[in-house]
């Protein structure tokens, strides 16, 4: 065996050993007396009778050493604004709005909902809540009014913290009206709102409800707010999924479990050091900002980049594909985190831009959210010459769940697989129908996690245990196993691939196919930017697949030669690949494809439309112009 298969061996044999070890990674006020209870599956307790504070471990703990050092890095590209935060002053910005919401009435157990653009006060505001053992509840900034109100329905925040306006591609998108109006259809009020204003759009305060952060700091601003210690299962937040096959459910987390989890993490996977810069470009909103913007690399003592905008706007607001690159050399980042979304769309400038900049700081590149293509993995491969670490895991989770543990030894990344599961997750494949363990190399069937989970899984969903337990433990029959709803096989070395979601698969003439496998195809067409595959209902053969796709910038397919040749080029790939029944019915080109605002496809949306059905709930989309304009493609 491998050191690393050892080290995941020992996380599954002796489990409470394992995290014991791993639970010195962080400071506890009171250490734990119990490792694990898991005496209530599916529910898995972690370092029971220990106390500590999410806060504590990510700010005060450093102080000794690097109150001087840089802990926060804030950059935005669509205000111009650079500033950074060391750990002494983020110290005494999150005191400050510990302050201001407990000035608001916030207590332990209370639920703050914050509802911000990509600033430090967002940050400020998740540690603040992290000290007094208030729950955050972060909603992402980009949704509007209707997503906004029932998250403020399901979490009941006492308090909510927003501000005037965030800024998307240069253009400014007020919040306070939408989070009005959001407030106006809950059908739960929250008792105050929080602002910040940064002086990019007007505000109207409703009188006794509003306060502006600033007001509250000048009166409470000096006041020393100690860490509230918290039982290690106490909740530390809630945070809704990105919502891409249907209702949004409120994951719920621990703190102790989770504060362990990341700093293992760090070490073990993300091998990023106290001292060192990491940068991640996802959003708070989402559960990779939670872990590895905020948490994570704070606890490991690093300093992490906060990025609002695009990612190819400079800080002059000029056009700038370099942009990342440009503060990986200024800031020396050793660790980046970010999407294959994102890396696709800077595929579409030139590639010299990688080579513009020193990257020599940088060690890793890790990419999470949805499936890696390996034309995508080798162009930044190629650009950067690091090593690019796919990443697969879920809000869920909390981090990763099947990766390469560099930290403990660096196996060699197979383009296609995220990796192996890491320790702590007993990761299997089942049938789908008989719920059968398939230990074959390539058979195919459902991604589970056996319990019990590790530190740092979610606990539950909030408020609703029984919809946690019947929705993620009982879809495969005679087991409680949580299912992912992802499809995966497994090779002879025990490398995963994940083959798209559960709900992703169609029937064509009784066959099973993924769209996910025909797409992979089709995206290795040098003149294809970008893919969607959907099954489409057909009278004769069941379904049958339909292609959407965004060829790459300068093959404008207008000309319906052009347009036909790629078509017939794309089929001949597809039936060639993966066989005839697998090719296409219709390929369509399109300049966009309809995706959450966490850069997902959304399939199931365009399923329905090109079946004449009313696509549903559409809150999470981010452009809902992509959408109609293929409704308008497939009208008969
Ligand atoms: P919902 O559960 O509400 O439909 P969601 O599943 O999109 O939303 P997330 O938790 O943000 O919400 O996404 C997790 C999913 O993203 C995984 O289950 C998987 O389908 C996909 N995913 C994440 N990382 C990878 C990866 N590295 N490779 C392939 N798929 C990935
Ligand atoms: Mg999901």
């Amino acid at each position: 065996m491998t050191r690393y298969d050892d080290f995941h061996a020992r996380s599954i044999s002796d489990p409470e050993g394992f995290w014991a070890d791993e639970a010195q990674l962080i400071d506890w006020h009171t250490p734990p007396t119990q490792i694990l209870d898991a005496s209530n599956p599916p529910f898995a307790n972690w370092f029971l009778g220990g106390t500590t504070n999410l806060c504590h471990n990510a700010v005060d703990r450093h102080l000794a050493v690097r109150a001087e050092q840089p802990a926060l890095i804030f950059v935005s590209t669509e205000t111009g604004v650079e500033k950074t935060f060391t750990f002494g002053q983020l110290h005494i910005e999150v005191q400050r709005t510990a302050a201001s919401l407990m000035a608001l009435g916030v207590g332990k157990g209370d639920r703050v909902l914050i509802y911000m653009p990509m600033i430090p006060e967002a940050a400020f505001a998740m540690l603040a809540c992290a000290r007094i053992g208030a729950i955050h509840c972060v909603v992402f900034g980009g949704f509007a009014s209707g997503s906004l109100a029932s998250r403020i329905e399901d979490a009941e925040p006492k308090v909510v913290v927003s501000a005037d306006a965030g800024s998307r591609g240069g253009k400014i998108v007020p919040y306070k009206p939408l989070l009005d109006e959001a407030i106006r259809l809950s059908n739960y009020k929250p008792a105050a709102v929080l602002l910040t204003d940064r002086g990019l759009a007007p505000m109207e305060l409703v009188a006794g409800r509003d306060h502006l952060d600033r007001d509250l700091a000048a009166v409470h601003g000096d006041v020393v707010v100690p860490c509230t210690w918290l039982v290690s299962t106490d909740i530390s937040y809630t945070i809704y999924t990105s919502g891409t096959t249907g209702k949004p459910k409120g994951v719920q987390r621990d703190t102790g479990g989770y504060a362990v989890a990341l700093a293992a993490s760090m070490k073990h996977i993300f091998d990023g050091r106290a001292g060192e810069t990491y940068f991640s470009t996802s959003d708070i909103g989402w559960v990779v900002g939670h872990s590895y913007i905020v948490y994570g690399p704070l606890i490991a003592g690093m300093a992490t980049i906060l990025y609002e905008g695009l990612p190819t706007q400079g800080i002059d607001r000029q056009p700038d594909a370099g942009i990342w690159w440009r503060l990986v050399e200024k800031y020396r980042v050793t660790v980046m985190f970010s999407a294959p979304t994102a890396v696709r769309v800077l595929k579409k400038y030139d590639p010299a831009l990688l080579k513009k900049y020193d990257l020599s700081s940088l060690r890793a590149l890790f990419l999470a959210g949805e499936p890696l293509d390996e034309p995508t993995a080798r162009w930044i491969s190629d650009g950067l010459g690091v090593p690019i670490i796919d990443n697969y895991w879920q809000t869920e989770s909390g981090w990763p769940i099947i990766t390469i543990a560099n930290g403990v030894e660096a196996k060699p990344s197979k383009f296609g697989s995220p990796g192996v599961p890491m320790y702590g997750y007993k990761v299997k494949i089942l049938h789908e129908a008989t719920g059968e363990e398939l230990t074959g190399p390539n058979e195919k069937g459902v991604v589970v996690i056996e319990g019990p989970t590790p530190p740092g899984f979610m606990q539950t969903i909030w408020k609703d245990d029984a919809r946690f337990v019947q929705t993620y433990w009982k879809s495969l029959p005679g087991k409680l196993v949580y299912s992912t709803f992802d499809w995966g096989v497994r090779d002879a070395e025990g490398y995963f691939y994940i083959l798209g979601r559960t709900d992703d698969v169609i029937n064509v003439a009784g066959h099973r196919l993924g769209t996910r496998e025909i797409e992979e195809s089709i995206s290795g067409h040098a003149n294809v930017a970008e893919v969607a595959v959907v099954g489409v209902a057909d009278a004769l053969k069941g379904q049958v697949a339909m292609a959407f796709v965004v060829p790459k910038a300068g093959d404008a397919v207008t000309d319906s030669d052009v347009a036909l040749k790629l078509e017939g080029e794309i089929m001949k790939r597809v039936a060639d690949e993966l066989g005839a029944l697998a090719r296409p019915a219709r390929v369509r080109f399109v300049t966009g494809l309809p995706k959450t605002r966490s850069g997902k496809l959304l399939r199931r949306a365009i399923q329905a439309v090109c079946e004449g059905r009313d696509p549903g709930d559409l809150t999470t989309i981010d452009d809902p112009v992509t959408l109609q304009k293929i409704g308008q493609l497939v009208v008969p």
